[in-house]
C-alpha cells in the first residue's frame, strides 16, 4: 500500500477556508491516509496563535486567577472554524472539561496541547476520518525523552487497523499518563513519527510556503526554489538558521529512508522541496542553499611557535570548556589560533575566558573581536565541481568584502565563511548572483 502521511501546519488550519482548502487536498489523493494536525495558527500578522493562547491561559488558572475571559477567546476560535464549515456539532463538553483541568492546574504541557486535540476532533469530523488521541500511543521515557520503539509499536498497531485517521500533532504521553509535548512547532515531529510507524513512502509537510529557497527572501529578491535537498544539506542549512522544518523532524523518517515533501497549502500545484537521504539527482546549481546568521565573536590568539606546541588547542578548548562556552569553529595558522563563538555565549565571560587560557597557554598576544557574521554555503554538487571556491572568493572580492575566516568541511558539503555583520547581506546577494543569477545565462 503507498501510504503517504501529511501534516498541515497552524496557518494550513487557521479558519474555516484553510479547512476546505485543506480537505480538498487530502481527498485528492486516496494514498493520504493519516493526517497530523497543528492547532490554529495566525490568520493574519498580529494575530494570536492558539498555543499562545492556551499558555497564557493556563498561566492565569495557575496563579488562581480568573481564566474564564480567555478561556472565551480560546472557545470562539474553534467555534468560528465549526460554523465556518457548517458542521454539526459542538465542542462544548470537551471545552467544559478542558476549564476544569485547567483549573486543577493539569499541566502547561496539557494546555498546549488542546490545541491540536480539539482542531483535530473538527478535521477528523470535516474528513469524515476517524480521530486517533497520540496520548495512547506516542510515548516518552521517565527522562521525558522520546521514545521512538515503543512508540513504532503502540502506533502501527493502532494504524494498521484504520484506513484514514487524523491524528493530533504537538504531543503524546510520560509513563504516568500525563501529556508531554514536543518542543513548539513539534507537529512536524509527529508527522514524522507516523510516517515511521505506517512505513509511508512519502511524509508530505504542508505549510504555507512552497518549500525552501536557496536563500533568505529579505536579503534576495524573489530566490529560485529548491526542488530536492539532502538531509545532511538541511542539517547544515537549518544550522545557519534556514528553518521551515522541526529540526527533530528528520530523524524518524530519515531512519525509516522515507522522502518529505515540504508543500505550500495555498498554492498545492508547486511541488514543493523533497528531502531525501540521497540523491542521484544533480542539483540545478553548484550551490544547493545559501544560509547565514549574525552575533558571532572571535578569540584571536597569537603565539610564537603554536605549531609544535602539544596540546596547545587541547588548552584553549578547555579554557572555554570551564566557562562553559561552546565552540563554532576553529581556524588556525601556524602561530595563530581563531576560535569562532556565538557572541551570546559569551556574554558577561569574556574576561574570564581570557584569562583562563592566559593561565593555561601562554600567549603572545589575544583579542576578542565583535561583530562577525558566518554563512555556509552548502551543496552536494560542490564535490564534483572544481573551481567552487574561487568563484566563490571571487564573487566576493568583486563585491569589495573583506573574507575574515573560511572553514571548508572534509564532506566538502559546505564552506563556511565570516565577514564583518555590515557586509553580510551584500555577501550573500553576492554569492547568490554568482552561483545562481549567472548559472541562467
Ligand atoms: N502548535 C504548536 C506550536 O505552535 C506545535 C506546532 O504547530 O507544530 O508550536
Amino acid at each position: 500500500m503507498d501510504t503517504k502521511v501529511v501534516k498541515f501546519g497552524g496557518s494550513s488550519l487557521a479558519d474555516a477556508d484553510h479547512f476546505r482548502k485543506v480537505a480538498a487536498i487530502v481527498l485528492a489523493d486516496k494514498s493520504r491516509h493519516y493526517v497530523v494536525a497543528s492547532a490554529p495558527g495566525k490568520r493574519y500578522s498580529g494575530d494570536i496563535k492558539v498555543t499562545d493562547m492556551l499558555y497564557e491561559c493556563y498561566e492565569l488558572a495557575f496563579r488562581g486567577e480568573d481564566f474564564t475571559e480567555r478561556f472565551a477567546a480560546i472557545e470562539s476560535r474553534f467555534n468560528d472554524i465549526i460554523s465556518g464549515l457548517e458542521l454539526d456539532m459542538s465542542l462544548q463538553k470537551e471545552f467544559d472539561g478542558i476549564k476544569d483541568a485547567f483549573a486543577h492546574r493539569a499541566g502547561r504541557d496539557y494546555a498546549a496541547s488542546r490545541g491540536e486535540y480539539l482542531n483535530s476532533i473538527i478535521l477528523a469530523r470535516f474528513l469524515g476520518f476517524e480521530f486517533v488521541d497520540p496520548a495512547a500511543y506516542i510515548r516518552f521515557d521517565e527522562q521525558g525523552s522520546f521514545d521512538l520503539e515503543t512508540t513504532r509499536k503502540l502506533l502501527s498497531e493502532k494504524l494498521s487497523g484504520i484506513e484514514y485517521a487524523v491524528i493530533p500533532g504537538f504531543y503524546g504521553s510520560m509513563p504516568n499518563d500525563t501529556i508531554k509535548t514536543f518542543s513548539r512547532g513539534g507537529s512536524d515531529v509527529t508527522g514524522s513519527i507516523v510516517a515511521n510507524a505506517v512505513n509511508a513512502v512519502l511524509y508530505e509537510n504542508w505549510t504555507d510556503v512552497s518549500g525552501f529557497l536557496v536563500t533568505n527572501p529579505t536579503i534576495v529578491d524573489d530566490p529560485e526554489p529548491i526542488t530536492t535537498i539532502t538531509y545532511r544539506e538541511l542539517r547544515e542549512l537549518a544550522y545557519m538558521g534556514a528553518g521551515v522544518l522541526h529540526e527533530d523532524a528528520i530523524f524518524p523518517v530519515r531512519k525509516a529512508n522515507i522522502p518529505i515533501n515540504i508543500r505550500n497549502t495555498n498554492s498545492p500545484e508547486d511541488r514543493g522541496t523533497f528531502i531525501v537521504s540521497d540523491t542521484a539527482e544533480t542539483s540545478r546549481f553548484t550551490i544547493t542553499g545559501i544560509a547565514g546568521k549574525k552575533g558571532f565573536s572571535v578569540i584571536q590568539i597569537e603565539k610564537d611557535m603554536m605549531n609544535s606546541e602539544v596540546g596547545f588547542g587541547k588548552n584553549v578548548l578547555r579554557a572555554l570548556e570551564k566557562n562553559e562556552v561552546c565552540f563554532e569553529h576553529m581556524p588556525s595558522g601556524i602561530d595563530t589560533m581563531s576560535v569562532i563563538v556565538s557572541s551570546d555565549s559569551l556574554i558577561g565571560k569574556e574576561k574570564a575566558v581570557l584569562d583562563e587560557i592566559n593561565y593555561r597557554c601562554h600567549p603572545d598576544k589575544m583579542e576578542i573581536e565583535n561583530n562577525l557574521a558566518l554563512i555556509a554555503v552548502v551543496g552536494r554538487g560542490m564535490r564534483k565541481q572544481r573551481g567552487t571556491a574561487g568563484r566563490l572568493f571571487s564573487a566576493l572580492a568583486h563585491a569589495r568584502i573583506n573574507v575574515k575566516m573560511i572553514d571548508q568541511g572534509s564532506s566538502e558539503l559546505n564552506i563556511i565563511i565570516g565577514v564583518e555583520e555590515e557586509d553580510f547581506e551584500t555577501a550573500i546577494r553576492a554569492i547568490y548572483d554568482m552561483f545562481v543569477l549567472t548559472a541562467h545565462e
